[in-house]
C-alpha cells in the first residue's frame, strides 16, 4: 500500500486545460465553464517524496499499481477486471521488415474487453461511483461501449450506451452480454453524443464522453507510466498512436509531465505521432495547416471504428502534444491498415486491430516524410484486439 499521507492522496483539484482556472475535485464535474476538458491535478511535491520508480516492483499487475497518481481513494471504488499492465513486446522481425533498429508493440488487445478503452472507463466509472453518480451514459463507436458496460457492471451502476447502427456485431453482442442498455441509431459518434447529452440533462445520466469528464484520461495516462517502467525506467524516442478522441496521446503526454515533476525523468520526451484514416483525418489536416484546433471532418468513413471521430473536444491538446514533442501526424488508407495487420501478425504473433495496423503502416510514411529515423527506438500502440473486428476487414480490391 501507498505511503502517501492521506491528505495528499487522490487529486488535489481540477484544472481547466484552456484557462487554467481551478476547481474542487471532490464533486462530479464534466467540462469546465469554458467548455473545455478538465485535468485532475495532484500534490506532486508531496507525492514525489514518497513515490519512486523502484517502489513499483512487485506491485499488482494492473493499472492500480500507479495509485499514488490516480484519483480514486476509496478501495471499494477501485474497480478492477485486470486492466492495464499489458505486454510491451519486442518485435525484432517486424523492425527488420520495416527497416527500423528497434520496434516495440504495446499490446492493448490484452485488456479485459479487448481494447485500451478499459483503462479510461475503469477510472471514469470508479471515480463516478466514488463521487456518487447513480446512472451512467456514453456515446461510442464501439469499444468504449464494451468497456463502459463492463465497468458499470463491475461497479453495480446501470449504463446507457448510444452507438451508430453500423457498430460491429461482436461489440453489440458484447455490450448486451454485459447487461447494459444499448440504443443503436443512424449517424456518427457525434450524433450519439447529442442523445447522451439529452439524457444527462433530462434523466440525470452521468456523461462519460471522451474528455467531457476528467477521469478517462487519468486511466489512459497509465500507458505512459507503463512504457516508462517496462523499458526499465526510460522513454523511447518515438511513440506512434492511432488518435480518435485523443485521450491516449493526451494522457501519455500528461503522464510524462507528472513524471518530470516527480523527478523521474528530465525534460526529454518521445516524438508523439498521431495516425488517422484518410477517410477521417481532422487532426492530420490541422497539423498540416498549422492551426491550433481541428475543423469538423465531413463524411467520415473508415472500418477502423475507433478512429471514426470527425470532431474531438481535446483536439487542441493533441495538437499541442504533437508539436511540442517534435512529432507529427499522418493519414493511412483502410487497405494499407488491413495489409499492415497481416504484417504485424506474421512478424509478431499479435492479431492487431485496424487502428494498430494503421500505426504500423505509418512507419514507412513517417520515414519518408523525414519525421522518423531508422535509429528511433519506437513504440507502436496496438490499441485493441483484431478479434473485435472479425467480418469488418475491407475486401481486397486487387
Ligand atoms: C477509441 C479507439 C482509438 C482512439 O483512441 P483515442 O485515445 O480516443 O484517440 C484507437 N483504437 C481503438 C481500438 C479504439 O477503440
Amino acid at each position: 500500500m501507498s505511503a502517501i499521507p492521506w491528505k495528499a492522496r487522490g487529486a488535489s483539484h481540477l484544472e481547466c486545460t484552456w484557462t487554467g482556472e481551478t476547481f474542487d475535485s471532490e464533486q462530479l464535474m464534466g467540462l469546465s465553464p469554458a467548455g473545455r476538458p478538465l485535468f485532475a491535478r495532484y500534490d506532486l511535491d508531496t507525492i514525489r517524496r514518497h513515490f519512486r520508480p523502484g517502489d513499483l516492483e512487485g506491485r499488482r499487475p494492473d493499472l492500480w499499481r500507479y495509485e499514488e497518481v490516480l484519483p480514486v481513494r476509496v478501495p471499494e471504488c477501485q474497480l478492477s477486471l485486470g486492466e492495464g499492465w499489458t505486454p510491451l513486446t519486442d518485435a525484432p522481425r517486424l523492425a527488420r521488415r520495416y527497416g527500423m533498429r528497434r520496434l516495440w508493440v504495446k499490446n492493448e488487445g490484452m485488456n479485459p474487453t479487448g481494447s485500451f478503452k478499459d483503462r479510461g472507463l475503469c477510472l471514469a466509472v470508479s471515480r463516478a461511483k466514488e463521487l456518487g453518480a447513480k446512472e451512467l451514459a456514453i456515446p461510442t463507436a464501439g469499444n468504449a461501449g464494451s468497456a463502459a458496460a463492463a465497468y458499470g457492471a463491475a461497479g453495480g451502476l446501470p449504463v446507457h450506451i448510444v452507438a451508430p447502427n453500423d457498430t460491429p456485431a461482436t461489440i453489440v453482442e458484447e455490450i448486451q452480454g454485459l447487461g447494459a442498455d444499448l440504443v443503436l441509431m443512424d449517424g456518427l459518434i457525434t450524433d450519439c453524443g447529442k442523445v447522451v447529452r439529452e439524457g444527462a440533462d433530462y434523466m440525470g445520466w452521468w456523461d462519460l464522453s471522451t474528455l467531457k469528464e476528467p477521469y478517462r484520461v487519468e486511466g489512459k495516462k497509465t500507458m505512459g507510466y507503463e512504457v516508462f517502467e517496462q523499458l526499465g525506467f526510460r522513454l523511447p524516442d518515438a511513440v506512434i498512436y492511432p488518435t480518435g478522441g485523443g485521450t491516449g496521446l493526451i494522457g501519455m503526454w500528461k503522464a510524462f509531465d507528472e513524471m518530470e515533476r516527480m523527478g523521474w525523468i528530465g525534460s526529454e520526451r518521445p516524438k508523439m505521432f498521431s495516425v488517422q484514416p484518410t477517410g477521417c483525418a481532422p487532426v492530420v489536416r490541422a497539423w498540416q495547416d498549422g492551426t491550433e484546433a481541428a475543423r469538423f471532418w465531413d463524411d467520415a468513413e473508415t472500418y477502423a471504428a475507433g478512429l471514426r471521430v470527425p470532431a474531438a473536444v481535446g483536439d487542441f491538446l493533441m495538437l499541442r502534444a504533437i508539436r511540442e514533442s517534435g512529432g507529427g501526424a499522418v493519414a493511412i488508407e483502410d487497405a494499407a491498415m488491413a495489409e499492415a495487420v497481416r504484417a504485424m501478425g506474421e512478424c509478431t504473433g499479435i492479431f492487431a486491430c485496424p487502428e494498430g495496423g494503421a500505426v504500423l503502416a505509418a512507419v514507412p510514411e513517417l520515414k519518408e516524410m523525414g519525421l522518423l529515423s531508422e535509429d528511433d527506438e519506437t513504440v507502436l500502440f496496438n490499441t485493441g484486439s483484431g478479434l473485435k473486428y472479425v467480418g469488418m476487414t475491407p475486401v481486397e480490391s486487387g
